[in-house]
């Protein structure tokens, strides 16, 4: 199948061609005739997949076409279509795409976000804009000043929505559609489908076509797995050790904290390594900056926070490192994504230590696969470093709470960690989310 089969207008076709792209992508082919249709869509894609232009390109189009959109784009100000986004670094993304498909449309798009100043979103508000793309905090700042009206909405996309709930954004998501007109259309994208997005779509959505692209926290399939196991202490002069001795450049390396990030960073930058951190701290100028420099090649690391990750679209980016595995495994799946985009093939390493493989073999299991491990000569572990291992598909192994300890030296004895023992106990999802929000 081809763009020019999917009845996409001359206008979107030239944006298309423009990018080089000739195939649309499977989330593409099954959700743009729905969209282009005015169904809602219940989407399961990740990111990587080009969802952002299966639903970006519809819209375009619906919003140039009279018959469907008779409102004329010189009368009116307000909004047609609102897309919600969990953070900054994705409506900037999605914005861009906005502006990439429809440069010869003439529509008008917004991102609006905190962490900038809200006076310039107000006066482009003012001005009119036709798309809007917003993180719900600041979306609700202009609700309670009145510099929105988003009584013209006719589509509202949730753009990963379960990232919406992992960062908690459930009760300003549905004050958001308290706001908006009855009738619309609903679009809802989202990597998973835990039971909170399905309850989600159950409410917000009126007979949904469904369209699968990948099976639930399916890993880009391109994406090679390794680890190297390694004391905790000895991680950061082995991630320095790889750098010089392969000559990597642009890898996404990811710390479970600010602190962490900043700290290796500066470690790396120190030793001739270029790097920036990414995380929440940082200011939006800061962070643009690094993304910048980063994409530009002029980085040789961006070392950066699960949050702070999230929406990151960086073409062929051919490596990411887990300095720190993720406290949550599903965020593994959100960090490797950033790899193997597109059709590229890509590697995801992780540097293991003893203290770490019960995460390990969570993200096996999630993987349905062992990961194959290795140690470089030199940093060899010398703290017990044996993980057990999980097959593919095999049950979890039901061990009680209580024997879940850490093991080896350099671990703080065998303080239990809280997280994951409430998991085991029953009540896991809260408990080990909000973990890993505030290590964020
Ligand atoms: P997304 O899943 O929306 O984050 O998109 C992932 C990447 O795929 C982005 O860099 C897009 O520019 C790119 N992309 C989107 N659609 C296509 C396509 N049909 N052919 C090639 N690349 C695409």
């Amino acid at each position: 199948m081809q763009f020019t089969d999917l009845g996409l207008s001359a206008e979107l076709l030239r944006a298309i061609g423009e990018q080089g792209y000739t195939t649309p992508t499977p989330v593409q082919q099954q959700a743009i005739p729905h969209i282009l249709a005015g169904r809602d869509l219940e989407a399961l894609a990740q990111t990587g997949t080009g969802k952002t232009a299966a639903f970006v390109l519809p819209l375009l189009q619906r919003l140039t076409n009279p018959l469907v959109s008779p409102l004329q784009k010189v009368t009116h100000t307000a909004p047609r279509v609102l897309v919600l986004v969990p953070t900054r670094e994705l409506a900037a993304q999605v914005t861009e795409s906005v502006r990439i498909y429809g440069a010869h449309t003439g529509l008008r798009s917004l991102a609006v976000f905190g962490g900038v100043g809200i006076n310039p979103q107000i006066q482009t508000l003012r001005r009119g804009i036709d798309i809007l793309v917003a993180t719900p905090g600041r979306l609700l700042d202009h609700l309670g000043q009145r510099t929105v009206d988003l009584s013209k909405v006719q589509t509202l996309v949730l753009d990963e929505a379960d990232r919406m709930f992992d960062m908690g954004f459930i009760r300003d998501i549905r004050r958001i559609i308290e706001r908006l007109p009855k009738v619309r259309q609903n679009l809802m994208f989202s990597a998973t489908f835990a039971a909170e997005v399905r309850e989600l779509a159950h409410t917000v959505l009126k007979n949904p076509a469904l369209v699968e692209v990948a099976r639930r926290n399916a890993p880009a399939e391109l994406v090679s797995h390794a680890v190297i196991k390694v004391d905790k202490e000895q991680k950061r002069d082995l991630l320095l050790h790889l750098f010089e001795a392969h000559g990597w450049h642009q890898v996404l390396v990811f710390c479970r904290t600010k602190h962490g990030a900043d700290a290796l960073s500066k470690k790396l930058d120190q030793s001739g390594v270029r790097s920036a951190a990414l995380h929440g701290n940082k200011s939006q100028n800061a962070r643009t900056r690094a993304l910048a420099d980063f994409k530009a090649g002029k980085l040789a690391a961006l070392v950066a926070t699960d949050i702070a990750a999230r929406g990151l679209d960086i073409d062929s980016l051919p490596r990411v490192v887990n300095f720190e595995l993720p406290n949550v495994p599903e965020d593994y799946i959100h960090r490797i994504g950033r790899t193997g985009r597109a059709g590229a093939s890509g590697e995801a390493l992780s540097l293991v230590s003893s203290d770490e493989r019960v995460e390990l073999r969570d993200i096996e299991r999630l993987l349905k696969r062992e990961i194959a491990t290795s140690v470089v000569p030199g940093f060899e572990p010398q703290h017990n470093n044996s993980v057990p291992r999980a097959a593919a598909g095999r049950p979890p192994a039901h061990k009680p709470a209580q024997a879940r300890t850490r093991t080896g030296t350099g671990d703080r004895s065998s303080a239990p960690r809280s997280p994951r023992l409430a998991r085991d106990g029953g009540g896991a999802k809260t408990a080990s989310h909000h973990s890993g929000q505030r290590h964020r």
